[in-house]
């Protein structure tokens, strides 16, 4: 049974310089129990189809689609209902902890807060398990933690923090957005491990541009490009076998993979490129590929790609 389906998801905000188009006719689906990895570089609207599951957009942002969590569109519902899903039944791990964590209040009140929101326990019961939840993510002296600034928090315990936040209420799905990002990479690795370790046996749609943090982690990969989805596959086949230009030449970029950048720039999502996205960086485009826009098709085990080549 699915838990997430979005059907012809569409997100665009109007900016000063014209309508940033961040998602783009994205249907994607996440069966309960799943960790989907949505990967693509910066700016390619990944952070935005994130935060419109949650109805976390400026007001005048225009969502189109269905967003269908547990067989209710989240579009369709009210503020209020949604604040009551919000943290409690969807929780994001926001990126960026240092600006997302509040500097006036100590952890483990901030994570205490977001239990008494949501479980209803009193202030002293919230703040002993918000040290429980500290203790859940291998924070030492728990207890003092709490008590404790999240400027006295290193960058990796920040991060920690931002994930016991995160899992405080036993949500039903997880949207963590860059958890590693801008961690050195021994941090990394622990958190990576960490991440793997909590959300065993829970729904996560893990968004990152980091393909080694979404191999270790994930069941499944989404690759995004210009704000929509270009290829679909099981986590080893996205691996072993990529088949989309734009998904091996972002394999072909890893350190381990010799470094090898994708010529040229992404897209500005304000004025996208006409025919395949991808077409002005892709050695393979054709005079088709220039002026027609490809199709998601399944090419076989329910493995997706958007390009000419295999059509
Ligand atoms: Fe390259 Fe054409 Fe495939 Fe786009 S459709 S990725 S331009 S070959």
């Amino acid at each position: 049974m699915s838990i997430l389906k979005l059907t012809h998801l569409n997100v665009h905000f109007p900016t000063q310089d014209g309508v940033v188009k961040a998602v783009n006719t994205v249907d994607l689906e996440m069966a309960n129990g799943e960790r989907l990895g949505l990967i693509g570089e910066t700016g390619c609207g990944k952070t935005v189809l994130g935060m419109s599951i949650i109805r976390l957009l400026q007001l005048a942002t225009k969502v189109e689609g269905k967003i269908v969590y547990k067989g209710k569109d989240l579009l369709k519902l009210s503020e209020e209902e949604m604040r009551k899903i919000r943290g409690k039944e969807i929780a994001m791990i926001l990126q960026n902890p240092t600006t997302s964590l509040n500097p006036v209040l100590k952890v483990g009140d901030q994570i205490a807060e977001a239990i008494q929101l949501h479980q209803g326990l009193d202030k002293r019961a919230a703040k002993e398990k918000a040290i429980e939840m500290l203790e859940s993510v291998k924070i030492s002296s728990p207890e003092k933690r709490a008590n404790e600034y999240p400027h006295q928090f290193s960058g990796g315990m920040k991060e920690r923090a931002m994930i016991a936040m995160g899992l405080a209420c036993n949500p039903s799905l997880i949207i963590a957005d860059e958890p590693t990002k801008g961690l050195d990479v021994t941090i990394k690795m622990q958190i990576v491990k960490l991440m793997k370790e909590v959300t065993k046996r829970k729904s996560m749609l893990f968004i990152t541009h980091d393909l080694g943090a979404a191999a270790e982690i994930c069941d499944n990969i989404a690759v995004m490009y210009a704000g929509e989805l270009v290829e679909y596959a099981k986590t080893e086949d996205i691996f072993k076998n990529p088949l989309h230009p734009y998904t091996r030449g972002f394999l072909n970029s890893l350190p381990s993979m010799g470094l090898k950048p994708i010529r040229g720039m992404s897209p500005s999502l304000i004025d996208l490129p006409t025919g395949c996205r991808f077409h002005p960086r892709c050695d393979h485009a054709s005079a088709k590929c220039k002026t027609e826009h490809p199709e998601m098709v399944e090419i076989e085990n329910g493995n997706y790609v958007r390009c000419f080549l295999y059509t």
